[in-house]
């Protein structure tokens, strides 16, 4: 079977927030949208974004928000998110009738924490705006005569739309739908795609098995990560990480995936430092550490003068050797910039998000691929990453936008 193509019908596949974002500007400007997705029920990644507190943008001043894509992602992010910034997304919510709030970090929330409320009035909009949504359509490519191919329960369907657009995802949590299975079809097209690669992911460090069991899913509360970027400038930043079976992982540590995981690439590892009293000054540490201990064991001594335990003794125990953890000189040290060496991320489909994807370069300013004319592309499925804190789902929404403001032109030309 093959739907119908009038000359403007829009095909849209991939039903995340992008993909949404984009039937969203196209239905309101008259054109009639198939919106397809492979699962069986739209924004799956989303809504489970929503799960752990939905962190949809960020109250920060534009510049230093344009500035957490890296200058890469910012030169190419930044006319789109100009165009819907966090001002205009909070609005658009707002019109959703789903309240935000600002939280103490400056990340912002639905004032529920879920997505669940704010997709379901979204759906509802959408719909009530002529949005036609084909689930259990896994797209397959393209047939020998340009159409879309897809697989759906009743068999292989085509459709030839006026305008596509690809609003795939990443390849991480693929059980959600974006399995990243769109980078050897576009590829295959001569498209040039950044293989993915995990970004805002957890890292492993081949922990010692007695500490591995000892510790694993122990948080480390309130500690300060740095790290050296290529350039050999520190990166430092406060927060919390938890330790892993393999490794470590949580937002401190997201924060730096970037720089860990090119390090790796680089060198085949790469380490970052925690100091683990980051409310002590060293010389406050040396000083307690250097104090007799008398009878005392070293763990109770440290308890007891520096309300040292738990996992940060373990994680000292760890990575120093004895004579380095008797030695007051190495030890105060290690409490305030203690090595955590890493040699691998954790796979792709754990990760919080995805880097790489399809390059900026392969398109035009309007998101429309040089190679496929009037094939378009949105969302995390394109090259740019970010941490967390909001501001993947924000380039999202904008790419969505720009990308369908940009067949909307391409249409009327
Ligand atoms: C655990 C978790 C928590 C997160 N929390 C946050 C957060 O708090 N704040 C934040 O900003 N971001 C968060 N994110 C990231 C955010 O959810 C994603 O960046 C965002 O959903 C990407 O949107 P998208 O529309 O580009 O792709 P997706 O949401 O991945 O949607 C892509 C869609 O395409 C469909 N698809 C893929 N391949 C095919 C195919 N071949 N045929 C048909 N359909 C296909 C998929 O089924 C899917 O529905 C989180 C992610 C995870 C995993």
């Amino acid at each position: 079977m093959t739907y119908d193509s009038t000359s403007s019908r829009i095909a849209i596949i991939g039903a995340g927030p992008a993909g949404l974002m984009a039937a969203e500007v196209l239905s309101e400007a008259g054109l009639t949208v198939d919106l397809y997705d492979a699962m069986p029920s739209p924004g799956r990644k989303f809504l489970l974004a929503g799960i752990g507190g939905m962190n949809i943008t960020h109250s920060e001043a534009l510049e230093p928000f344009l500035d957490r894509y890296g200058a890469d992602g910012r030169a190419a992010l930044e006319a789109s998110i100009r165009r819907f910034d966090p001002v205009a997304l909070r609005e658009w919510i707002h019109g959703l009738g789903i309240e935000t709030f600002v939280g103490s970090s400056g990340k912002v929330f639905p004032r529920e924490m879920k997505a669940a409320p704010l997709l379901r009035a979204w759906l509802a909009r959408l719909k009530a705006g002529g949005v036609s949504l084909h689930v259990r359509h896994r797209w397959l490519g393209w047939d020998e005569a340009g159409r879309l191919r897809f697989a759906t329960p009743d068999g292989e369907v085509t459709a030839e739309p006026r305008a596509t657009l690809l609003a795939l995802g990443g390849g991480s949590w693929a059980k959600l739908g974006s399995d990243g299975a769109w980078q050897s079809l576009l590829a295959a097209r001569g498209i040039g795609v950044e293989a993915l690669k995990p970004a805002n992911c957890g890292f492993d460090t081949g922990w010692s098995t007695f500490f591995a069991e000892k510790f694993a899913g122990a948080p480390l509360k309130t500690v300060v990560a740095s790290v050296r970027d290529a350039e050999g400038n520190v990166l430092t930043r406060a927060g919390e990480c938890v330790v892993t079976a393999t490794g470590i992982e949580g937002n401190l540590v997201y924060a730096f995936a970037r720089h860990l995981r090119e390090g790796i690439a680089r060198d085949g590892k790469a380490t970052f430092t925690l100091d683990l009293l980051p409310n002590h000054s060293p010389e406050r540490v040396r000083q307690e550490v250097s104090a007799p201990r008398g009878a005392k064991s070293l763990s109770s001594f440290l308890q007891s003068k520096l309300n040292l335990g738990g996992v940060k003794l373990g994680l000292l125990r760890e990575i120093l050797d004895k004579d380095a953890m008797n030695d007051p000189v190495q030890l105060a040290a290690a409490i305030k910039a203690l090595p955590i060496a890493v040699n691998a991320t954790r796979p792709l489909d754990e990760a919080i998000s995805s880097a790489g994807g399809v390059r900026f370069a392969a398109m035009n300013a309007d998101y429309m691929l040089n190679a496929l004319p009037g094939v378009f592309c949105a969302g995390e499925m394109l090259d740019w990453e970010a941490p967390t804190g909001g501001y993947l789902l924000t380039a999202c929404f904008a790419t969505g936008r720009a990308a369908a403001q940009g067949m909307i032109k391409y249409i009327n030309t």
